[in-house]
């Protein structure tokens, strides 16, 4: 059951550079409401307050543990399971309210905005600064993602949230996108995937 969905935004150069966008010193955090939370087989609802839909493939870790998090040492032993999701975002409205300096809840926020696979639990045989993953549109190659180029490094992020928030069981974290986001239209169907921890799909619907 989970109770929250941090996300973490602009993680990858070469993501943060494909929107224009400058480094940031410290991770940028964001939530989304569990409302969001869209179950592997379930169409992408395609929200109509916009117009460009991107995919943002993200890595997705499972918080096992409940407590604040004194140092990125500890933060491993929180993590219960590893999955693959979809930070779904509108784009032309976050540019807008990006622009006017307000809140990303209407471009990112919406039902149905974050796509999630299945968890795997987590274990020593997963080195968290090694996973690689891909996200594939209509079988064509869209993203790859490299933990080991994320701006902050998961334990980074783990560290940094629990010192803020006391971490529960149930939360998730969703770790940032790497290049290659684009708009989606209806009837695509995209597919992340991880050796290690499986390949999820979902078709984006009306
Ligand atoms: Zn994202």
């Amino acid at each position: 059951m989970s109770t929250r969905i941090f996300c973490i935004g602009q993680n990858y150069v070469a993501h943060v550079q494909e929107l224009g966008n400058e480094l940031n010193s410290e991770p940028l955090i964001f939530m989304k409401p569990t409302a969001c939370l869209l179950p592997v087989g379930e169409p992408i609802p395609f929200p109509h307050h916009g117009r460009e839909l991107h995919q943002e493939a993200e890595l997705v870790i499972q918080i096992g543990r409940e407590g604040h998090v004194a140092s990125a040492e500890e933060a491993p032993s929180f993590i219960s399971g590893l999955s693959l999701g979809l930070d779904m975002t509108l784009r032309d409205v976050q540019t807008k309210l990006r622009q006017k300096g307000h809140p990303w809840e209407l471009s990112k926020s919406f039902e149905g905005s974050a796509p999630i696979g299945e968890f795997v639990p987590f274990t020593a045989a997963f080195d968290l600064t090694d996973l690689h993953y891909t996200c594939h549109i209509n079988g064509e190659l869209r993203q790859q993602g490299h933990t080991a180029l994320m701006i902050f490094p998961i334990a980074t992020l783990i560290a940094t949230l629990g010192q803020v928030w006391r971490l529960r069981p149930g939360d998730l974290i969703y770790t940032g996108t790497p290049a290659g986001v684009g708009p989606v239209h209806t009837g695509d169907v995209i597919t992340v995937a991880s050796e290690g921890i499986g390949g999820f799909s979902w078709v984006v619907g009306e």
